[in-house]
């Protein structure tokens, strides 16, 4: 057998953070014990029948079966266009602000390929979805971490961030409503980000997967794309994953300035064809008729939430309770750090929590429990946790 070195790049990842607690996982697996994961961001319920309704027929016609378009079907980028309109009020020309995405995940680790040079700097605000630092050093750039930090409700310190840093960055990737602290943007905060990224020409990159998972509609969380003068510096990353209980479909969008969405489309079509057609006409019917399920949804999440929250405050674990995303972000109990805190509560009780500390440093002192188990199982997981 020959022996093959794999490349720099793979060779220069971080250490896989989560790697201790995959041991202990095998481990606890092997004694027999039963694991409650609420470690996974992955919605258990299924998706709503009439897309995969929608799916059925479509996969039927021969026109789809051939290549379809990188882009993306025009009636799904019109149907993205009219959901952002309705939701967000805000206005995107489906021909040329909007590209369809193989995920959003696929989107956001090709954009870095359109823009950034070997040395180039981007800013990740972190704690972080480990995809932008990874993109961007996949594309050769250098990643300068801004720390999120509960005093600032984990949003980005704009006023910490000195010129000469704004003045060397080529982006800067934020991620709100937040994974993993689960904080939502404000609008003040959206535009002064715009300001900025105007003033030193530094493109803003948006994920906003979670902003359909909220939990008062009075309230609901907002797109950069609402800001005036986004489409000047930001493209924004979508995905009907979360919304719809689609992740395994692979369907998500990009959208906002035109040269960004062409720049991104320039390498997709370098190196994919696009979204069977299929998927992206249950797509379309995802955004046009999906609203009712997904106040269901929320429904269900806000229940769990409301479960959980009121467990953890009885057991003393701080946390907030979260506006939006189907996160709880919690304090670490005084006197532990995230991982042996986390691998001890796998090893006494199975239940999987996720340390803070393997989204990024600043998340140290912080673990996450994720809302995509049923509230029986997620009762008892805060049962078991309590008798530690
Ligand atoms: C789940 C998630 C996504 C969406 O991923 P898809 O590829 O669209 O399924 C994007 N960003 C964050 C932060 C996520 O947690």
């Amino acid at each position: 057998m020959s022996e093959f070195k794999l490349a720099d790049r793979l060779s220069a990842l971080p250490p896989y953070l989560f790697a201790a607690i995959d041991k202990a996982k095998a481990e606890v697996a092997k004694k027999g014990m039963d694991i409650i994961s609420l470690g996974i961001g992955d919605p258990d319920l299924p998706t709503p029948e009439f897309i995969i309704e929608a799916l059925y027929e479509s996969a039927r016609k021969p026109k789809n079966h051939r290549y379809p378009d990188y882009v993306g079907m025009l009636a799904y980028r019109q149907a993205v266009a009219d959901w952002y309109k309705e939701r967000f009020n805000a206005d995107l020309d489906p021909e040329t602000e909007v590209v369809s995405l193989i995920g959003s995940k696929e989107g956001i680790a090709h954009f870095p390929l359109a823009y950034v040079n070997p040395g180039d700097t981007v800013l990740v605000a972190t704690p972080n979805y480990p995809v932008y630092g990874v993109a961007t050093e996949f594309a050769g750039g250098r990643v300068e971490y801004l720390p999120l930090l509960e005093e600032n409700d984990f949003l980005v310190d704009l006023d910490a961030i000195s010129d000469e840093t704004w003045a060397k960055a080529k982006m800067i990737f934020v991620c709100y409503p937040n994974n993993p602290t689960a904080a939502t943007a404000t609008k003040p905060f959206y535009e002064k980000l715009i300001e900025k990224a105007k003033e030193f020409n530094v493109i803003v990159i948006s994920d906003a997967a979670y902003t359909e998972i909220y939990y008062d509609p009075d309230n609901k969380p907002i797109s950069i794309m609402e800001c005036e003068g986004a489409k000047d510096v930001c493209i924004e990353f979508h995905s009907l994953s979360k919304t719809y209980n689609m992740t395994g479909w692979r369907i998500g969008m990009a959208v906002g300035n035109k040269s960004l969405i062409a720049g991104l489309g320039k390498i997709k079509e370098n190196v994919d064809s696009g979204i069977f057609q299929a998927v992206q006409e249950a797509g379309i019917a995802a955004l046009r008729q999906g609203e009712p399920f997904a106040e269901g949804f929320r429904a269900i999440y806000k229940e769990r939430r409301d479960v959980v929250s009121a467990a953890l405050t009885k057991i003393g674990i701080k946390h907030r309770v979260p506006d939006a995303s189907f996160y709880l972000w919690c304090n670490v109990p005084e006197g532990y750090k995230s991982a042996d805190f986390v691998t001890n509560v796998l090893m006494k009780t199975g239940v999987v929590l996720t340390p803070g500390n393997g989204f990024g440093t600043p998340g140290e002192g912080y673990f996450r429990i994720s809302l995509t188990v049923h509230n029986d199982k997620l009762e008892e997981a805060v049962s078991r946790i309590s008798k530690l």
